[in-house]
């Protein structure tokens, strides 16, 4: 049987996120175009994860079709397996994540120990990349800040164009409201600059740009959206509107101010690699009414560099919704976060996406994010990794490097296997040796610590 990488059958690299694929990613009214021009399924175009075994003719030898696929309409299987490059004899183990604020020296000394070493900082407010990390300086973003926000007058929102200089913005003769402020934060006026906030960065850290999004025109508060990777920034200083930047006063939105996505597409459009990172939609379960189910899979729908949602974050499991989400054959990623619990130094921190690459630096890392080969564990701890999570005829072994309790979840079942370092599963076929599961993911458990893979996809497809 032949196998072949994902090479997804559109002509010319010219999709976003499609190997080689070097361009800009596409801007605003432009995007519905370019996903056109994808024509054929374009969230398996996500990177090399993708592996695309054709049963139809041209892609087998004769005789074997024949006893593969007898009917006379070719039948395409697409297997999307995330670990599909990855050679885990030689892939390094990094601890990222995709979702952790840190706001001083102490926190990032915290990160460091708990052996994260790929930190996509989410930090707000504003919600702006910390990046390069060793040039934010304390206080900053109330003198001045580089990009805009969207601004309300006379009940018209419209976007001001950075920078933002709110000393002089709100201090102004004629048009501030400095003399409105309550004394306590008239006194803090104007806002000066302090010293760097981090001045002893570990050398072995990778840092990415990435924020924190929030309060996005057409959903409610509760929607958290990040973009590891991403150089777009939003909102102000000001959240709690202590200095009425918002209401009573600027009329500035404190977070994104624009429909989700609007802010979605300039997330994308500045991404600092175009193979690498994408968006995340944040801990479904705190968000609760604000992200309803359907609001993901409109999110998922968007873009595949939508890349999923987190299924832990500081204590709290979206397990059920990833497996509700991937019941649908949605492709969505599964990451694992601490959120505040470094900064806030809580005594169990949890939440880690181990990334599986090739060489450490800051493009590897968010590649192997884009095309899902990592998997998520809750306390990172070197007792317990995926060793190995291979598919080859359809037979995917897994191997952890220590003896664990297996939970193999797909579609269609669950299944659970005791006390070792090696499973094999059977991938389940209909009558035509096609797959008969939409997906499969696994968890393994030894003592505390529990790990995930990513789901490996299967959809087979009529020509
Ligand atoms: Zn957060």
């Amino acid at each position: 049987m032949k196998v072949r990488l994902a090479l997804p059958m559109v002509s010319g690299n010219n999709c976003p996120g499609a190997p080689g694929w070097t361009g800009d990613a596409p801007k605003g009214n432009e995007m519905q175009t370019f996903r056109n021009a994808c024509t054929l399924n374009p969230r398996l175009r996500s990177g090399l994860a993708a592996l695309l075994l054709l049963a139809a003719p041209h892609g087998l030898a004769g005789d074997e079709t024949a006893r593969l696929d007898p009917r006379p309409h070719p039948v395409r299987v697409e297997i999307d397996n995330p670990y599909a490059t990855v050679d885990w004899t030689t892939a390094q183990q990094i601890r990222s994540t995709t979702h952790i604020h840190l706001t001083d020296q102490a926190a990032l000394h915290r990160a460091a120990r708990l052996g994260y070493r790929h930190l996509p900082v989410s930090n707000y407010y504003p919600s702006t990349p910390y990046y390069p990390m060793d040039a934010i300086r304390a206080g900053q973003f109330r003198v001045r800040q580089d990009f805009g926000a969207v601004r309300t007058t006379d009940g018209q929102s419209h976007y001001v164009a950075g920078p933002l200089d709110w000393n002089a913005l709100i201090m102004d003769k004629t048009n501030g409201w400095y003399d409105s402020l309550p004394e306590a934060q008239r006194e803090q006026l104007p806002f000066t600059v302090g010293d760097f906030l981090f001045q002893d960065i570990p050398q072995d850290l990778v840092f990415s740009p990435n924020a924190e999004h929030h309060a996005f025109a057409n959903t409610g508060a509760g929607v958290h959206i990040n973009a590891p990777g991403s150089l777009y920034s939003s909102g102000t200083f000001d959240a709690h509107n202590r200095f009425r930047t918002s209401w009573g006063g600027g009329g500035y939105s404190y977070g994104v101010g624009l429909p989700w996505q609007t802010a979605f597409a300039l997330m994308l459009k500045q991404l600092l690699f175009a193979d690498g990172g994408g968006i995340t939609i944040n801990h479904p379960h705190w968000s609760g009414k604000d992200l309803p189910q359907a609001l993901i899979e409109e999110m998922l729908d968007f873009d595949p560099r939508v890349l999923g949602i987190e299924v832990l974050n500081s204590g709290d499991w979206d397990l059920e919704m990833w497996d509700r989400l991937l019941q649908t054959g949605r492709r969505c990623l599964g990451f694992f976060v601490p959120d505040w619990q470094v900064q806030a130094d809580a005594p169990r921190p949890g939440g880690f996406n181990i990334l599986l690459v090739h060489e450490l630096t800051e493009r590897h890392c968010l590649q192997a994010y884009r095309r899902g080969a990592f998997f998520g564990s809750q306390f990172g701890g070197d007792e317990l990794s995926f060793q190995g999570i291979t598919l080859k005829d359809y037979q995917l072994t897994i191997e952890t490097s220590a003896p664990s309790d297996f939970v193999l979840v797909t579609d269609q079942s669950r299944s659970t296997v005791t006390g070792t370092n090696r499973v094999v599963f059977t991938i389940p076929t209909n009558a035509q040796r096609h797959p008969a599961i939409k997906y499969v993911r696994v968890e393994a458990r030894h003592g505390p610590e529990r790990i995930f893979s990513q789901p490996i996809r299967f959809l087979v497809r009529t020509e």
